[in-house]
């Protein structure tokens, strides 16, 4: 870990957001801050003296001009997607039915033939391409961490870099123009936002389509997804801001809709003017978001309901602690970061956190606290009376699974609102 601090003193790059990251406006309005964040990706191993850390601040901005919502400070993407990033994105189910569906409906509704090349930029381990792969499509991957390696031991070719002007030229030369650009779960994590479109057209057929995938800001606000507020993601997109951004670069959307992905996602196909038809789904998705009124008023209805489940988190958890029993997190994703540092849950409150056996976050420490990750199997010997589920999006998928592992307890979803299920 010493290694981390060393990047962290060298760097220090991070950017105070002043301009608007879409359409460049400086009346920039100021909604939910969360704390000052560590990076999720530094977690010291379990054992080791508290060092200092970095700490960096999330709060959100919304721009009135082109209504994107997004996150206040731009921290060096060189600290929080360090080459060995250990998150892979062929873990939950609901990842692999969406991916298997894209590849379906790009093939149904935009007639998409066997022939043509599909590009996945932030490609990860391959799992999106994978689908398209066995539907007999060439396809490149377009990845700058290690989870490409992963991705090309399956077989999926990739290329190691960061998606660039100058990436996207080279993808060019080396396989021709691609029918199909995916971004999906990158979009809103790359700092340069127009150069990846500016690269995506750089490598897109004439009336190729360019489809992203994104965490979507409506269910967020409604399901109270405070939690998905990390450094990573560095805007919130609903259909209105995504179609500001694409329309400065000539394209237009012509297809969205709303995907279950990281508890509620959306996709967005656009094309260059006028060479797809649009899609009703269009009108119908803009028309739903401007019925629910100012984005400032759903902000700051979100900040009310974000502090109001903190402290229902706290009551709940007073009463568990009170009583004496035991309470176990389950799954370490980023946003357990983000909701642990935000309510101030400690190992004090939780006794350790679960991962699946193999996971690079065993033997560490949950960012910005001493609750130790270790193995999945402890639940199943220890069964402590309480499991917080930190991916309670996928609470459905989760909990029959770990009852069918052995466990006997009750689980606690901390949001929405924070409940118990037994
Ligand atoms: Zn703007």
């Amino acid at each position: 870990m010493t290694q981390s601090l060393k990047a962290v003193a060298g760097t220090g790059g991070s950017v105070i957001v002043t301009r608007c990251q879409v359409c460049g406006s400086r009346k920039l309005q100021p909604s939910l801050f969360v704390g000052y964040l560590p990076p999720v990706n530094q977690m010291r191993p379990i054992g080791q003296q508290p060092h200092e850390q970095p700490a960096y601040p999330a709060g959100l901005l919304h721009c009135p001009r082109c209504q994107l919502v997004q996150l206040g400070l731009i921290v060096d993407s060189r600290i929080l997607f360090p080459p060995d990033y250990p998150y892979t994105s062929g873990t939950t189910r609901v990842l692999h039915e969406n991916f298997q569906e894209l590849q379906q409906e790009c093939a149904e509704l935009w007639q998409l033939k066997p022939k043509d090349l599909v590009v996945d930029i932030g490609s990860n381990d391959g799992t999106l391409l994978s689908k398209f792969q066995a539907a007999g499509h060439p396809v490149l991957g377009i990845e700058p961490t290690d989870a490409g390696k992963l991705a090309r031991e399956r077989g999926i070719p990739t290329l190691a870099a960061y998606f660039t002007v100058k990436a996207a030229e080279s993808a060019r030369k080396m396989r021709g123009r691609a029918k199909v650009i995916t971004a999906a779960n990158c979009f809103a994590h790359i700092e340069k936002i127009h150069d990846v479109v500016k690269g995506a057209l750089k490598l897109l057929d004439k009336d190729g389509l360019f489809i992203t995938e994104s965490h979507y800001l409506m269910p967020l606000l409604d399901t109270v997804q405070y939690d998905t507020i990390y450094h990573e993601h560095l805007r919130y997109y609903s259909l209105t801001s995504l179609s500001y951004l694409l329309e400065l670069h000539d394209l237009e959307v012509v297809h969205a809709k709303e995907i279950p992905s990281h508890g509620g996602s959306i996709r967005v196909c656009a094309a260059r003017k006028g060479m797809r038809p649009i899609q009703p789904s269009v009108r119908q998705m803009l028309d739903a978001e401007a019925a629910r009124g100012p984005m400032t008023e759903q902000l700051a209805t979100f900040k009310q309901r974000t502090v109001r489940s903190k402290l229902q988190l706290h009551a709940l958890l007073a009463g568990i602690k009170a009583a004496g029993h035991r309470v176990a997190g389950v799954g370490a994703p980023s946003r357990a970061s983000t909701l642990v540092n935000y309510t101030g849950l400690d190992d004090g409150i939780l006794e350790y956190v679960l991962e699946v056996k193999g996971s690079r976050k065993i033997g560490r420490y949950l960012p910005g606290t001493l609750v130790p990750v270790i193995e999945e199997s402890r639940l199943f010997e220890d069964q402590p009376e309480y499991a917080l589920l930190f991916s309670w999006h996928i609470a459905a998928e989760l909990m029959p699974k770990l009852r069918q592992k052995g466990y006997q307890g009750k689980f606690i979803l901390p949001l929405p609102e924070p409940r118990i299920v037994e």
